[in-house]
């Protein structure tokens, strides 16, 4: 069935056949519904799909992946930066494993490049040091500490005066990536709808029951009176994958503990390119020590050979929630970074030439940590927590989130659905 028709199709089943209707709302029962078509969502649909489930995969969107997924530095993370014993750290550490098997399997196009993470001043020694621990505590093979000069060797347009050398980092085509689980979900029954929004639910009987609008018509909401569903799903599994409206539309489930929702925050991260440029400077992924929020302006290569770099950290306010769920964040590249960008850059690119940097885009990350405060682990909140049958709540799924999307998909599967 095209994907595109499934909203018709529900509706006619459900006047055809004539399901329960509640104040005039059509009530349909599914099996399994995922919230949000990103790469979290698309690996939970698909791996769900293989193990046999009934899938609808919903999307205010007008097609898979519009969100933070087609908004990153598309970096195959290694697993170096995350507490032990993580969530971060074991889905990334899994997550990467499944991830290349899967895009050799599948073609995908990808590049396990390798990764440098750099010293640029002796005060960041020891910072490279602990990396190294917390990655080989996490499982990460091959990392190797080598001296400014031997980094140079192999990258000579590099600056640093301690590298630490991560040979599993690489890269992927996220948009490929997602297009073949789509297609994997497809091919195992699942059906699509875009254009659909989840805005909000309750509880019946321990079981969440969705109200579900066209998008169009939320966008046609004043938001001074209150959101009408046109129709009512009762799945018996639902995954809020909504990415950075996943708390909004908690806040939504009427009956769910508010106080189990965590707080969103949201750090923008902005990405200007290289202009001008036939040769690339460097064949690794050139990433700093770490700064509060991010991972600092590192340089990113894509499958073509194009150099972006970024991104950096700017705290921007939250949106309302019909808002959020129409992804009306403020994704624009402020140009007045670019001095910072050069500033940041020629600690370890000292031959970037002024006026090579071009705006590029940027992505928004879904923190659950506002400035100034302890990065916060993925949150992945099932009936243990919530008492809810069926619902799991993912909140937080900030970088390596690509990376691990796989290892949560599978986790997922095993642990809250026992399949
Ligand atoms: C700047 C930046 C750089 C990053 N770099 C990397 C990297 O190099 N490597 C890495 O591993 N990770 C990286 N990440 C993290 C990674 O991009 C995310 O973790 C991942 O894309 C999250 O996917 P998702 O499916 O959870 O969310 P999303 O891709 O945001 O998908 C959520 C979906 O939900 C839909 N939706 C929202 N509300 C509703 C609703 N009410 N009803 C129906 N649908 C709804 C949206 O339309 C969207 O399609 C980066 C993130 C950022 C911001």
């Amino acid at each position: 069935m095209a994907m595109q028709k499934w909203w018709w199709w529900a509706s006619k089943r459900v006047w055809n056949r004539n399901y329960c209707m509640t104040s005039g709302v059509a009530r349909e029962r599914v099996e399994c519904v995922v919230i949000g078509a990103g790469v979290v969502g698309l690996c939970v649909a698909r791996e769900l799909a293989l193990r046999g489930r009934q899938v609808l995969v919903l999307d205010s969107a007008p097609t898979f992946g519009t969100g933070t997924s087609s908004r990153n530095s598309e970096v195959i993370h290694a697993g170096i930066y995350y507490p032990p014993n993580s969530l971060k750290a074991i889905f990334c550490v899994r997550g990467r494993q499944l991830l290349y098997q899967y895009c050799s399997e599948r073609q995908v196009p990808h590049k396990q490049i390798g990764k440098l993470i750099v010293a640029t001043g002796s005060s960041e020694i020891h910072k490279l040091h602990y990396l190294m621990d917390c990655g080989i505590q996490n499982g990460v093979d091959g990392l190797v500490m080598m001296e400014g000069s031997q980094a140079m060797r192999i990258e000579p347009e590099l600056r640093c005066s301690k590298a630490l050398l991560s040979p599993v980092s690489g890269i992927v085509d996220t948009h490929s990536f997602m297009l073949s689980l789509v297609g994997d979900a497809e091919n195992c029954g699942t059906i699509f709808s875009y254009n659909t929004a989840v805005i909000g639910g309750h509880v019946e009987q321990d079981q969440l029951c969705l109200h579900v609008s066209q998008t169009k018509h939320l966008e046609m909401c004043n938001g001074t009176s209150p959101l009408q569903p046109e129709m009512v799903l009762i799945p018996k599994l639902v995954v809020n994958s909504a990415g950075l409206s996943a708390p909004a539309l908690a806040k939504r489930f009427d009956g769910l503990h508010s106080a189990l929702i965590p707080t969103p925050h949201y750090a923008r991260g902005c990405y200007f390119t290289l202009s001008n440029t036939q040769i690339c400077p460097f064949k690794h992924l050139i990433y700093p020590v770490p700064e509060d929020g991010g991972l600092g302006v590192h340089v990113t290569l894509d499958l073509n050979g194009q150099l972006k770099f970024g991104p950096n950290v700017e705290w921007i306010d939250g949106i309302d929630d019909v808002s959020s769920f129409l992804n009306k964040f403020d994704y624009s590249v402020c140009i007045s970074h670019m001095k910072l960008f050069y500033h940041e850059i020629k600690k370890y690119y000292p031959n970037l030439k002024d006026g090579s940097l071009e705006p590029g885009y940027a992505g928004i990350r879904p923190k659950l940590s506002g400035p100034r405060q302890s990065p916060v682990d993925f949150v992945i909140q099932g009936e243990d927590i919530h008492g809810i049958t069926g619902l799991v709540n993912l909140f937080g799924i900030e970088s390596p989130g690509l990376t691990s999307s796989m290892a949560i998909a599978e986790h997922i599967a095993i642990n809250f659905f026992r399949c």
